[in-house]
């Protein structure tokens, strides 16, 4: 379908309809209503359209989902038929279908070794909270149902169920919901501008910040000490990209007192650091026993997650666990299922996973990092297809600005304005662009930013707060 073959949007009525009667996720809904909600209606490659005709690149892939990038037919042929034999069937009954056990097959070939089995989930949250079903019910196999604790990161983010925010370590979510549920502990995170000593090396604060977790277990005994979890790069919590001596030594440690390693892969799977799965990436560079991932398997275009189980987890499970009570309605839904295998195939037919790592991730890294000679900017890093900066008030002093200024939501809507996503989680400015993204695509993307933080600039200048 062409831009002009679309119908026409009734822009107010539709904006009237959502504040009415629509709560969106982590919304005032107040404030979104006393401004109306942009009515996104289509989207093509990078880019999407609003209901009044904005064309705008979409450098946050959706929510860190779209990695093939919008209107791909081969996704949507594969929805279609697979709709058409069977929309939909169970997992409950001893029944299987074509493309759950399909895409389960497919999974284990693009995995890391070891894992052979994976469990499927409607969403990431889901994929977490099935996260401590495994890990407490491998414990109990293993005769050590003592071993309860799962230890998480403050700032860390795992979904918005009850379990799945308790492992998060978002303390406002925390503070609505009484969270986090018991049996779930967190340690810092490795954010270096906030926790660094002066002159500390970036290689001696990620072997720090590592060292929080062993102090944790230590802390707590070992023995009941049932898993570590965290995203190989955190993404909602602001692209907080640990030194590259970090997740080796949380491995080490891990290892040493027999802890599981569950890596949250929700973001970070599916090319979106260049390997399959990130903790492939040799910056991250870990041997997991679980991978949550969802968002990037079907590139968003249907809900799917799950986890992929390791090898001493499924052997536990298959050979000494009996039922496992635990599943969902729509747990190997067929036609999500169908479309993942379509988006994994294409991934790989076309070798997107691949040009990330050697092409196009290399590229953003550059023109991304010219950002930090802006005034506002600095700090900006990348790693695959994930980059964050921070936004000063003084960036020889490395001063913030009065977080009441929202200076980072200015920022965010002045980029809606010139054409692009970018998303403001405090003092970071965060993208993570469809893997597909051209060169000349990049260039445009970093164009819009780099105007959006100079009217962001001139924006405080003219109010006097900077
Ligand atoms: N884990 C991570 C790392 C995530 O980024 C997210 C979502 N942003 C989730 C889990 C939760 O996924 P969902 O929103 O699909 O429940």
């Amino acid at each position: 379908m062409k831009l002009n073959d679309l119908p026409t949007f009734d822009t107010a009525a539709l904006r009237a309809k959502d504040a009415a009667h629509h709560l969106h996720p982590f919304t005032d809904t107040r404030s979104l209503n006393a401004a109306g909600a942009r009515v996104i209606v289509r989207g093509e490659g990078v880019r999407i359209w609003d209901s009044e005709g904005q064309e705008i690149i979409d450098g946050m892939s959706g929510l860190w989902c779209v990695n093939l990038g919008y209107g791909r037919q081969d996704l949507v042929d594969a929805a279609t038929h697979q709709m058409q034999v069977l929309p939909y069937y169970n997992a409950f009954f001893k029944t299987t279908t074509a493309p759950a056990a399909e895409l389960s097959a497919l999974l284990s070939e693009i995995a890391p070794p070891g894992f052979e089995h994976v469990f499927f989930t409607n969403s990431g949250s889901e994929g977490n909270d099935t996260v401590i079903r495994l890990v407490r019910r491998y414990w109990d196999l293993q005769g050590q149902p003592q071993r309860k604790i799962l230890i998480s990161r403050h700032n860390a983010y795992h979904g918005s169920t009850m379990a799945a925010a308790s492992l998060g370590g978002m303390s406002g979510m925390h503070e609505q919901g009484d969270l986090p549920i018991p049996g779930i502990t967190h340690i810092d995170q490795p954010y270096q501008l906030q926790h660094g000593k002066p002159g500390e090396s970036e290689h001696d604060f990620g072997l720090r910040a590592a060292g929080w977790l062993e102090a944790k277990i230590l802390e707590l005994g070992a023995d009941q000490v049932a898993a570590f979890i965290g995203e190989p790069v955190q993404g909602a919590g602001g692209v907080i990209i640990p030194p590259a001596s970090y997740w080796p030594e949380i491995q080490r440690i891990c290892d040493k007192y027999g802890i599981l390693l569950v890596s949250d892969e929700v973001i970070c799977g599916f090319g979106r650091l260049g390997h399959w799965f990130g903790c492939q990436h040799p910056h991250i560079n870990t041997r997991p026993d679980l991978i949550t991932f969802a968002k990037g398997v079907t590139s968003g275009y249907l809900p799917l997650g799950g986890v992929l189980v390791g090898e001493r987890i499924a052997r536990a499970l298959i050979e000494q666990g009996g039922d496992f009570n635990h599943g969902f309605t729509y747990s190997g839904h067929p036609t999500c299922c169908a479309v993942a295998i379509a988006n994994v195939q294409a991934l790989r037919s076309e070798g997107v996973v691949q040009r990330v790592a050697t092409d196009t991730a290399p590229y953003l890294a550059r023109q991304f990092a010219t950002l930090a000679d802006h005034p506002l900017a600095g700090d900006a890093q990348s790693l695959g297809m994930v980059a964050g900066l921070v936004l000063y008030k003084d960036k020889a002093a490395r001063t913030l600005f009065d977080a009441d200024l929202g200076v980072g939501y200015r920022c965010r809507d002045n980029c809606f304005k010139n054409g692009v996503v970018m998303r403001a989680v405090e003092e970071r400015m965060i993208i993570a662009p469809p893997l597909v993204m051209t060169h000349d695509e990049i260039d445009l993307m970093i164009a819009r930013i780099r105007r959006s933080l100079d009217d962001t600039l001139a924006g405080l200048r003219a109010e006097g707060l900077i």
